[in-house]
């Protein structure tokens, strides 16, 4: 059946589709509202910090009414925080976890103060212990960060990681260990296509895309993912270095993303774009390219 020259099927996708991009927050909280209102999102991921650095200043209260007032004054939801990079809440060495703990706890309580739904962290690296002993510290670590504190409606989202040098969470079944392990906390996942496919997980193919899917189906299960990050990969399949790039320009191609947008388990999944904005392409031309695919109007 056709509607306006699109199938049923690909109208119901595109309705379904809860799009956004990681927005920049350069001067001020407040901007990022106004970028990705104007991007046409309907969700969004901003840093609610510089997240290079250990030290973030605390949130001005006039900046945090002005970013509450905007936010509820947009559609956009939900909202999404992506934790610092420096954070290693799986650290081998005391000091780097006590660092990472104390700065994971500010994070929480920024996330909180600005209304976040979900707060996204990579599960740490274990620089040379065993993934069970970094499981372990991971878990220990959100446990001592949150400690005390009231969050709200806040969720606190593990991301499957490329597996670069030590990190752990690059397979479904480690994360659906260290998700397992969190049980008693507000933990669930969010899963990155760019990560999933660097380490390992071919879902660029028809076959290697229904094994990953039902890989997450044995491991922690479609109702967990909460937020997916839709980055296409500049690097080969299981090559465990993260590099995201344009969305159907990389190895992941047009037909992963096809695949993706078409698999029923995944819709209504709010879709974070982390591509880059370069000399080639910017936020616009990725986001157009999703609801071009689908769509599955004219690609290029
Ligand atoms: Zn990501
Ligand atoms: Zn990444």
């Amino acid at each position: 059946m056709e509607l306006f020259g699109y199938t049923v099927e690909r109208v119901i996708i595109l309705e379904d589709l809860k799009l956004g991009v990681h927005t920049s927050i350069s001067g001020g909280l407040t901007k990022a509202i106004e970028r990705a209102s104007h991007l046409g999102c309907s969700t969004l991921q901003i840093f609610s910090r510089n997240p290079r650095g250990w030290l973030a200043k605390p949130l001005a209260k006039e900046e945090l009414e002005n970013f509450r007032r905007a936010h509820a004054d947009s559609n956009l939801a939900p909202l999404v925080i992506h934790a610092c990079y420096l954070i290693n809440l799986a650290a081998n060495d005391q000091e780097t976890r006590h660092k990472s703990v104390e700065a994971f706890r500010d994070e929480v309580e920024r996330a909180v103060q600005i209304g976040a739904d979900f707060l996204v962290v990579h599960p740490g690296a274990t620089k040379g212990a065993s993934f069970e002993e970094g499981l372990d510290k991971c878990c220990n670590s959100i446990k001592e960060s949150i400690r005390g504190l009231n969050l709200k409606k806040l969720t606190i989202l593990i991301e499957n990681t490329a597996g670069q040098g030590s990190s752990i969470g690059c397979s479904f079944n480690q994360i659906k260990e260290i998700v397992a392990a969190c049980n008693s906390l507000p933990v669930s996942v969010c899963l990155d296509t760019c990560h999933s496919y660097a380490s390992g997980y071919n879902i660029a193919t028809d076959e290697g895309f229904h094994q990953a899917m039902k890989e997450i189906e044995d491991s922690f299960g479609f109702d967990q993912i909460k937020v997916v990050h839709c980055n296409d990969s500049k690097v080969a399949l299981g090559s465990r270095v993260d590099r995201h790039w344009h969305i159907g320009e990389g190895e992941i191609g047009v037909k992963g993303f096809e695949l993706l947008l078409k698999e029923p388990r995944l819709r209504k999944i709010p879709l974070i774009l982390e591509t880059p904005i370069d000399k080639l392409h910017d936020d616009a031309w990725n986001i157009n390219r999703i609801k071009d695919i689908a769509s599955y109007s004219s690609i290029k």
